[in-house]
């Protein structure tokens, strides 16, 4: 990747995250073949006309049709050449056009679905880490990606240990895959009862051992239900059923993920809990390109562990399971009332255990149905939201 040409071109949906910062710290190490043309956020200007300075993106989104002005007199204000857009439309135009060749989809929850399909239907390279995209529309995304030819290359650490272990996105049988073993830290609160969880604070919960993440996805791993998400979102890359997906938790977070094949051989993909590395995988594949991420000194780390999750007192990997099972609308009415639960809980609107009841509230209330479009799909999430905001304004303040 030497020549003009050769330069990919990325652009970065969420890129005033966690996810985004990794990916843009990754991409400025490697100028002469890794361009941000497409920088995205939510709603902070402020945040994305600063990264607009640095990484001088032709074009800049954000999705908040409301600060579009700010936005393009900022980047006036700054001297810069970068075309400002606004609205959730402008995003996938830009995720789909002749702007960029690479997709990072980083967008937190069922937000990120719109510009992930674009991205795939329009046949980019698609580093997938929204994976809330595919629990609430795996099949569908996975699907017109094939049909697109788009490539899906998985982000989420585990899944990214997985594809670099089956060096491909084919976990069959006939592959010689017998199961994969997602790993799981087991966040914050792992070795509490559920009796210790009642109290738990928004702070206590955003602040993982091993991992620096999102406020969103640092709930999701307090509750387990980031493991559960990722047991569907495995279920969807890799074509493989529930029944051969297993799920370890390893406090040292250091073996990413494992996959075990017919012959009784188990690769796993071992590294610091560091996104780079992972984003570095999905820009270079299949090379192997410099992430600023030191090597594993498994000398000083001393010791890996392994134990079984506890199902009781985090009952959200369950219930993603079960949603999985259920298939259909299930997964997306989990993933929606999870994201409401979740949001109220970190606006200190409802206590930690509220979470895996307002979930099941929604799975149990809501009817399954068969879900082979987006609307139906979006129909789903819609009502899972509705009644889950229902639920929270008549449970006794937390
Ligand atoms: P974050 O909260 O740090 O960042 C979210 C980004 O999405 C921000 O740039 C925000 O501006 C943008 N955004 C939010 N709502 C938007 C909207 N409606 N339209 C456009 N942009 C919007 O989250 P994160 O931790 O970076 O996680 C992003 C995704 O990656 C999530 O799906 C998460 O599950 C996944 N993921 C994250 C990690 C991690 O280490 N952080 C690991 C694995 C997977
Ligand atoms: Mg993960």
């Amino acid at each position: 990747m030497n020549t003009a040409q050769d330069i990919r071109r990325v652009a970065v949906l969420g890129a005033t995250g966690s996810i985004g910062a990794s990916a843009l710290d990754v991409i400025a190490r490697h100028p002469q073949q890794l361009q941000a043309c497409v920088l995205a956020a939510g709603s902070n200007v402020d945040a994305l006309l600063d990264l607009c300075r640095i990484h001088r993106p032709a074009h800049a989104v954000i999705a908040d049709p409301a600060l579009f002005t700010r936005l393009r007199d900022g980047l006036r204000e700054a001297g810069l050449g970068t075309e400002a857009h606004a609205g959730a439309n402008a995003l996938d135009t830009l995720a789909a056009g002749d702007a960029c060749d690479t997709v990072v989809a980083a967008i937190v929850g069922a937000a990120g679905l719109s510009s992930t399909l674009a991205a795939a239907r329009a046949g980019k390279r698609l580093l997938l880490a929204n994976k809330e995209s595919l629990v609430l529309a795996g099949e569908l995304l996975t699907r017109e990606a094939a049909a697109a030819g788009a490539e899906i290359i998985p982000i989420d650490s585990e899944h990214n240990a997985i594809f670099q272990c089956l060096r491909s996105r084919d976990a069959r049988v006939e592959a010689g895959v017998r199961r994969i073993i997602l790993t799981a830290s087991g966040g914050p609160f792992r070795g509490r009862s559920r009796a210790e969880l009642e109290t738990v604070t928004p702070a206590q919960a955003v602040a993982h051992p091993k991992w620096s993440m999102g406020p969103k996805i640092s709930v999701d791993s307090a509750t387990l239900m980031n493991k559960g998400l990722e047991v569907i979102e495995a279920h969807h890359l890799f074509g493989v059923p529930g029944a051969r997906i297993d799920v370890l938790v390893h406090p040292q977070s250091l073996v990413h993920s494992l996959v075990e094949f017919i012959d009784g051989s188990t690769l796993a993909q071992l590294g610091l809990p560091d996104m780079r590395t992972t984003l570095a995988v999905g820009l270079g594949w299949p090379r192997r390109i410099e992430s600023g991420v030191a090597g594993l000194d498994l000398l000083r780390q001393g010791r890996l562990d392994f134990e079984a999750p506890d199902l009781d007192a985090f009952p959200c990997l369950r219930l993603a399971w079960q949603a999985m099972e259920a298939g259909g609308s299930a997964p997306a009415i989990l993933n929606a009332a999870n994201e409401v639960a979740v949001s109220a809980f970190l606006q200190g609107r409802t206590g930690f255990l509220s979470i895996p009841a307002l979930v099941e509230h929604a799975l149990s209330t809501l009817p399954h149905a068969a879900a082979d479009t987006l609307d139906t799909l979006l129909a789903a999430d819609a009502r899972a939201r509705q009644i889950t905001e229902t639920a929270i304004a008549r449970l006794p303040h937390a």
